[in-house]
């Protein structure tokens, strides 16, 4: 069966957000014709939205699969639901518990009125583009340049790795 490599992007901001971030890669890996090829440390970010809502946990996972893209998402927002992810449709970047988009797949482009690929905001996003470096740091992206590239002239925000920061707050 041919094979795509996908990577797909997790965040989250309601509840109890690292656990539930865990949880979804272990649903990922679980994935029926799909398989997990590398995960992302936890990055905590802040919130790029008007609206004021608490920091984000995000990772990035790189996973192998047989699924089409739009049975990729269907069981990408399953997994949401079964985080009570609620969508108001009059609400954009709301407060969440889980939001896992499809970054990339493979080098297919699509502009599907249900999805977008690549996500049509990842160079403007580095809680995307860190983990994604962290995961495969020499991506080339085409029509979008290199993820260095990418990440030099995405706007700033804060970000760190969440291993960073314990580090940090264990030697004060
Ligand atoms: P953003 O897409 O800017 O990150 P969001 O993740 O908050 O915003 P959602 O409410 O989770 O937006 O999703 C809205 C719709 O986006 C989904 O119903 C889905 O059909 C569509 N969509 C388009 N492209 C993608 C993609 N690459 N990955 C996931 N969903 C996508
Ligand atoms: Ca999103
Ligand atoms: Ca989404």
């Amino acid at each position: 069966m041919p094979v795509e490599e996908v990577f797909i992007g997790i965040g989250g901001n309601m509840g109890d957000s690292s656990n539930i971030v865990i949880q979804a890669i272990d649903c990922l890996t679980k994935l029926t014709n799909t398989r997990m090829k590398a995960q992302s440390s936890l990055y905590l970010s802040e919130p790029v939205s008007e609206i004021p809502q608490n920091d984000y946990v995000n990772a990035v996972v790189l996973v192998e699969t047989s699924l089409q893209p739009l049975e990729l998402l269907l069981e990408l927002q399953a997994i949401e639901h079964a985080f009570y992810r609620y969508r108001d449709p009059n609400l954009k970047w709301a407060p969440r518990t889980l939001d896992l988009d499809i970054i990339l797949f493979g080098s297919r482009s699509l502009n599907d009125s249900h999805l977008k690929i690549p996500h049509p905001e990842m160079q403007n996003r580095l809680f995307v583009l860190e983990p994604l470096f962290e995961i495969s740091g020499d991506l080339y992206i085409p029509g979008l340049g290199s993820l260095k590239y990418l990440i030099d002239k995405a706007p700033a925000i804060e970000i760190n790795a969440l291993s960073t920061i314990s580090n940090s707050a264990d030697r004060k």
